[in-house]
């Protein structure tokens, strides 16, 4: 699990580092206090999507199944501030498929870790493509980042689209095109 204690000292010194006084009263248990919500928001450090992944049930159907609008927390590893929103996952069984509340699992498990929202689409279509063994995956992240928003780089509001597509979405155009029509980004 986290370091909580390594946890507290680093902001303590990040307390210090911005000029303020650490032990001041509004901000005595900021450190503990962080500790402990990096345990939880960092807890995908000590997960694994398979854990989700591999509960699977027979379907003859190799119809697309989509799970739209599952709404995700992560934490931008550039900077260290949350990046939030929606991801959307299309795939075409091969004999199996899984409770649609795993897909929400797994993009759980890599929300909580420092990410990328590039890399975290990748992830999530990787790790169906090798666990749930489709004969294709689609996944689009649509988030806002607050390193972005905040600091006035962008407009508020404004939203980072990423997609990574594996098997038959890679080869069929159609089948990329359903799955953007129906999440209408
Ligand atoms: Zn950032």
């Amino acid at each position: 699990m986290v370091d909580k204690e390594k946890i507290r000292k680093a902001v303590r010194l990040l307390l210090e580092g911005i000029g303020e006084e650490a032990d001041r009263e509004g901000l005595k248990d900021t450190p503990d206090r962080v500790a402990r919500m990096y345990e939880e928001i960092f807890g995908g450090m000590y997960e694994e999507p398979e854990e989700h992944l591999l509960k699977t049930f027979t379907a003859d159907s190799s119809d697309m199944v989509v799970e739209k609008d599952i709404t995700f927390y992560s934490t931008c590893e550039h900077h260290l501030m949350p990046f939030y929103g929606k991801a959307h996952i299309a795939y075409i069984p091969d004999g199996k498929v899984v409770g649609l509340s795993k897909l929400a699992r797994a993009v759980e498990v890599y929300a909580r870790r420092p990410q990328i929202q590039e890399q975290m689409t990748a992830q999530i279509a990787d790790a169906i493509m090798e666990h749930l063994k489709p004969k294709g995956v689609m996944v689009v992240l649509s988030a806002e980042h607050m390193c972005m928003t905040m600091r006035g780089v962008k407009k508020p509001g404004s939203s980072t689209v990423t997609m990574a597509s594996r098997g038959v979405f890679l080869q069929e155009e159609r089948l990329q095109n359903q799955f953007l029509s129906m999440i209408r980004l």
